[in-house]
């Protein structure tokens, strides 16, 4: 997490007197980090309403099969020097689902942090505020998905997690109790009711643990929206916005 910029005259702030070779590849490789981009600018949103319109336009064009972020060349010597991702995410850990695909956005726009049942937890909360204070993100998109595991897992062991292993029982209960218990299980729509009530109720819990969050939001800096991807035709519904 790195938003520092590099100083283009690094190389030639040392008091060694470098090598005729190396002070022509140092050239090179300032003329290439700096050259103009030829590829199509994508126009970073600049307000939290763009951002929103942003992904949903990512994910459109993801589903019609029309993505263009990752055919663009990406200029990595410019991306390496700092960051300003317009959007941050948390999504489930899941291996299905990506951010960057299902919104169709190039490296270095989004700011994203993984946790299964996309939780927000103590360690996802700051990633989030660390966008969203020093990195300046416009949007924090709570990212759940269809047929999701750990929300599946919150409905079949509701009455007592103490059986999954290791460390679940204290990430899974998060999702038990506002949202399992909320659902019958013997409701066929119930996995599905479920995994939306856990994403619209991590918005909740980012604004009510979060006060670096809570004060952008206030500020019209920033907006929270909360969506789930259906794994099956990849379109993005929001639950929350
Ligand atoms: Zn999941």
């Amino acid at each position: 997490m790195n938003n520092r910029k590099a100083s283009p005259f690094t190389y030639f702030s040392r008091t060694d007197s470098p090598s005729m070779p190396l002070i022509l590849v140092a050239l090179v490789t300032l003329t290439l980090a700096f050259a103009p981009n030829e590829t199509p600018s994508k126009d970073a949103p600049s307000t939290p309403d763009e951002a929103v319109a942003a992904v949903m336009a990512g994910n459109a064009r993801f589903v019609n099969g029309q993505s263009t972020a990752h055919t663009i060349e990406t200029d990595r010597a410019q991306l390496a020097s700092g960051q300003a991702p317009f959007a941050a995410v948390i999504r489930c850990a899941d291996s299905r689902v990506a951010p960057e695909i299902c919104f169709d956005q190039p490296l270095g726009q989004l700011f994203v942090c993984a946790v299964a049942g996309n939780v927000p937890t103590l360690e996802g909360i700051a990633s989030l505020e660390y966008g969203v204070a020093v990195l300046g993100t416009k949007l924090i998109v709570v990212m759940g998905h269809s047929e999701c595991g750990a929300v599946g897992a919150a409905i079949e062991h509701r009455e007592d997690t103490s059986v999954l292993p290791g460390s679940l029982p204290g990430l899974i209960d998060q999702i038990v109790s506002p949202c399992a218990l909320a659902v019958d299980p013997s409701d066929a729509d119930a996995l599905k009711k479920a995994t939306a009530c856990n994403a619209a109720k991590s918005v909740t819990q980012l604004l009510k643990r979060s006060n670096v969050i809570k004060e952008a939001v206030a500020k019209g800096d920033l907006r929270l929206i909360a969506g789930v991807q259906d794994l099956g035709t990849g379109v993005f519904t929001l639950v929350k916005k």
